[in-house]
């Protein structure tokens, strides 16, 4: 049978473009792809990219209290909301060009529009149009998930945050993952008054708990109200345009703005999925094998619609591993194993492997660690301190997990990943020559374990 393309994509974002880009331009397949909202995905538009200029805004409040610590003459005035925010649009707008650029030069076919899946080889477009495909990927991603609590509609989720027309005086954000904590750190530093509720007793469950610790005290301390053990029972409109929420915690308060941080779930509804026979699991996630294919055979999902790990990168290289195995008959998986990944939370955070609770659990293991004051603060009698830790095999020797709080850790936690990945034993590291002075000679200078297990 002919098929009008050999894949069609379903979705925009980091996992669509990079396996519609890779088929058509690398495997020299006839491709299109289907989006209905912006070009470039939650990444691009309402995640990673726009967050990290907010990082980057927010960090020079410490910043400039810093430089006139060290001297400088500083008279800052206030953050202008505004100013940021028509820069930030640019760059959108810039980026989002840039991806329709690449898909074009790849000789892509884009239809900005919804597409269904009509049965394993057929999409019907939102203007009716049919269209047959030998494969089809979907790549529809995920979006926040708000709890259902009686006036949770008062609330906003992290996609509202990038469309701000002014800064809220005071916010509480409900969640303590990646999101509620970077947005924490992120509006404290904007000067926004952020209180946080965690239901559980220390936020970033599932990381290391001793950098979790380490983390939620300095943001404690640089100003973020966090009440663990917290959750809201309703929300209600308060006076001014506020929300008046009343917690777990017999707490009644308004806040400006109430942001619900509690999780994304995957995009797969409204796809056609049940009629063609692709199953999907909790939360709606696309059930796929480690070759990213559903039980329909020409039907492939990757990113975060199949709620594996809802990362950009591995989006990417699920795409990656998919056009190697449907385009050029090499069966790839992608290896979620070692991950490594970070929050930018402030102090962020960086890590790869296991946290220390988890690597126990399997296998005997050594503990190497330290907390200290950073040479950058000692002179202004800064008292914040960094983490480092690393956790080794007591039988193989192998670093199985690196935890770093500090300054750039998103960065040094790269490069770590690559020797771990290699399989680097402690004694590797210990070989390696300390570049001096840096935070991250501690790495290579760790010499006794803080504890074994
Ligand atoms: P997370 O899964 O990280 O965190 C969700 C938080 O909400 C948890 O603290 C969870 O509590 C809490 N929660 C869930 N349901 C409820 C509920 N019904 N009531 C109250 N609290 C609730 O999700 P995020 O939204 O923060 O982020 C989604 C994903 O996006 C992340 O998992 C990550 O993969 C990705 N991401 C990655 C970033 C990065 O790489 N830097 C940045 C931002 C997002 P509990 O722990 O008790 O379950």
């Amino acid at each position: 049978m002919a098929f009008d393309f050999d894949l069609f994509v379903i979705g925009g974002g980091s996992g669509g473009v990079r396996a519609a880009r890779l088929a058509a331009a690398e495997a020299g397949a006839r491709v299109a792809l289907a989006e209905a909202d912006r070009m470039g995905g939650t990444c691009v538009i309402r995640g990673c990219v726009p967050k990290k200029y907010m990082v980057f805004a927010s960090g020079y409040r410490a910043a400039m209290r810093e430089a006139a610590d060290y001297g400088w003459d500083l008279r800052a005035g206030g953050f202008d909301w505004g100013r940021f925010r028509a820069r930030l649009d640019a760059e959108l707008d810039r980026l989002e060009a840039a991806y329709r650029g690449t898909l074009a030069r790849a000789g892509v076919t884009v239809f900005d529009e919804r597409a269904e899946i009509e049965d394993p080889h057929t999409l019907r477009l939102a203007s009716g149009r049919r269209l047959t495909a030998r494969h089809i990927l979907i790549a529809t991603g995920g979006r926040p998930d708000v709890p259902d609590r009686p006036g949770a509609g008062l609330g906003q989720v992290s996609d509202d945050v990038f469309r701000w027309d002014s800064l809220p005086g005071s916010i509480l954000i409900v969640g303590g993952g990646y999101i509620a904590t970077e947005m924490a750190c992120i509006l404290n530093g904007l000067g926004v008054r952020v209180t946080q509720f965690y239901r559980g007793a220390q936020i970033l469950r599932g990381f290391d708990d001793e950098a979790r610790g380490h983390i939620s005290e300095h943001m404690r301390d640089a100003g973020v109200t966090i009440r663990v053990g917290t959750d809201v029972i309703a929300l209600e409109p308060g006076p001014a345009g506020g929300v008046r929420v009343q917690g777990t915690d017999g707490s009644d308060q308004v806040f400006d703005r109430v942001l619900w941080a509690t999780g994304r779930r995957p995009n797969s509804g409204g796809l056609g999925l049940e009629a063609a026979g692709v199953p999907t699991g909790r939360r709606g996630a696309v059930l796929v094998d480690r070759f990213s294919q559903t039980a329909v055979p020409s039907i492939f999902a990757v990113g975060d619609v199949t709620d594996r790990l809802q990362l950009t990168p591995v989006a990417i290289r699920e795409a990656a591993a998919f056009v190697e195995t449907v385009f050029h008959g090499r069966p790839t998986a992608f290896d979620h194993s070692t991950v490594p990944g970070a929050v930018f939370s402030q102090p962020e955070y960086g890590y790869v492997g296991l946290s220390e609770e988890a690597a126990r659990d399997r296998e005997a293991i050594e503990v190497y660690a330290t907390a200290f004051r950073p040479m950058r603060g000692v002179l202004i009698g800064r008292t914040d301190r960094v983490l480092m830790k690393l956790i080794v095999s007591r039988a193989t020797r192998r670093i199985l997990g690196c935890h770093i709080v500090a300054d750039h850790a998103a960065e040094l936690v790269q490069l770590a990943a690559v020797a771990i990945g290699m399989g680097a034993t402690k004694e590797d590291f210990d070989r390696t020559c300390a570049v001096h002075p840096t935070l991250a000679e501690e790495l290579v200078t760790l010499k006794t374990p803080v504890r074994t297990a």
